[in-house]
């Protein structure tokens, strides 16, 4: 093991404290990394990432979502190439912004339309403002924990954050009918929009899949009062069902917002919606510096094709699948008792009676070790680079994990 004291990583860290408050920002700061974990990383491809002290790993954290095709998929890369050769950022886009949302509105059954941005955060927001822009209403109804983004309105933390911003937030519980009923009585004849993700992905927790009853219950309170169903699909949208993750339920949102995989680690979101909501889309003013540029569109509309020609989601299933099996076969031969839930695309891996999560992140430290970069209390991602044979090297690596826990 590369002594962490000595490292190209700690280095980095030391310099960074110096200049960027707290070494870094948000989910990645290094509090949040179990013992050992490098915070930067040198390059990566396929479904390898190596880190500045030349250790590679088997990644199953994908960039934390974006990462689907795996690391410089040289498709989207050629089609970056292409595109840059002709110009990203220029006073207005290029024509492949109209592809794109052909392709988006081709591929998503609900989307009459769609508009793009960068961050996951900039989608759950313009769904929010344009919810409230078509029906005159302000009350927007959240799920608990859930994670929508990183502006005021829906941030973890509250510092920073006054009462105001969040004035017209009400709360209910995934999969909870009553407390979804309970905090639409609160909300009367306000409610603007239900905002709920593809699935409780609560970081640290048991992820909960939608029941078919809570998913169909809610679509049918937003037909009753007029609101907006606005299903987040950021972190799970294209892992899943190209179509949107509840398109299986047979539920359609009036607003979806994505973002993480659409373009392979491009940045690039987008918000689809349906023709009630045309006008309210129109008439709200939503944009950025850079929304426009073309880079990240040509990355997209390559890995949606790509995408989609790899029947995407079915590989990952099985990929998954093959990591879910071998993972629980492997914990019990050494004796431990593990949790693992979340659609298998996406899986956790908690400890029982791990409250603190000092289990998982000892187990998560040695399997680093041994080459595979898994992590202890948020959801991972598999990717269409995941072979069999990589999945095997993540459970070998994993069964040492396990080994070192059960001594
Ligand atoms: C990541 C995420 C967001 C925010 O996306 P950013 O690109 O980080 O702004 C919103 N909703 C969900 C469910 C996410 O996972």
């Amino acid at each position: 093991m590369i002594s962490l004291v000595n490292s190209a990583d700690s280095a980095l860290r030391t310099r960074a404290q110096r200049v960027i408050p707290g070494g870094l920002w948000g989910h990645m700061n290094a509090a949040n990394l179990p013992e050992g974990y490098p915070q930067y990383f040198a390059h990566a491809n396929g479904c390898r990432l190596t880190d500045v002290d030349g250790r590679s790993f088997v990644d199953l954290m994908c960039a934390w979502g974006p990462i689907i095709l795996g690391h410089r998929n040289p498709l989207v890369e050629a089609a970056v190439h292409e595109q840059s050769m002709q110009g990203d950022c220029m006073n207005g886009p290029g024509p492949i912004l109209v592809e794109l949302a052909e392709l988006v509105v081709d591929m998503v059954p609900h989307a009459d339309w769609c508009l793009f941005g960068k961050n996951g955060t900039d989608a759950t927001t313009s769904c929010v403002t344009i919810a409230r822009a078509g029906t005159g209403r302000r009350k927007v109804l959240v799920a608990r924990g859930a994670y929508h983004g990183a502006v005021p309105w829906c941030s973890p933390s509250v510092a920073g954050v006054t009462e105001e911003d969040r004035a017209h937030l009400l709360h209910y519980r995934y999969n909870d009918l009553a407390s979804v009923d309970a905090a639409m009585e609160r909300a009367g004849a306000d409610l603007a929009a239900i905002v709920v993700s593809a699935f409780r992905h609560d970081f640290g927790f048991t992820q909960e899949l939608p029941t078919p009853e809570f998913a169909h219950h809610l679509r049918s309170v937003c037909d009753a009062t007029g609101a907006a169903l606005v299903v987040d699909d950021v972190r799970a949208g294209f892992r899943l069902d190209l179509r949107g993750s509840w398109e299986r339920l047979g539920v359609r949102p009036d607003l979806s917002a994505w973002s993480k995989a659409i373009a392979n680690g491009y940045a690039l979101s987008a918000v689809t919606g349906r023709d009630w909501l045309r006008q309210a889309a129109t008439e709200i003013f939503t944009t950025g510096s850079f929304w426009c540029s073309a880079v990240s569109m040509a990355a997209a509309v390559a890995t949606l094709t790509e995408l989609r020609r790899l029947d995407a989601p079915a590989h990952m299933r099985l990929m998954g699948e093959r990591l879910r099996q071998g993972l629980a076969e492997r914990a019990a031969h050494h004796g431990l008792a593990i949790t693992q839930t979340g659609p298998v695309q996406m899986p956790t891996l908690l400890f029982q009676d791990d409250p603190e999560w000092q289990k998982g992140s000892a187990f998560c430290a040695e399997t680093l070790r041994h080459g595979a970069y898994l992590h202890p209390k948020h959801n991972m991602f598999l990717s269409c680079a995941h072979t069999a044979a990589d999945i095997d090297a993540v459970l070998d690596a994993a069964d040492a994990g396990f080994r070192f826990i059960a001594r």
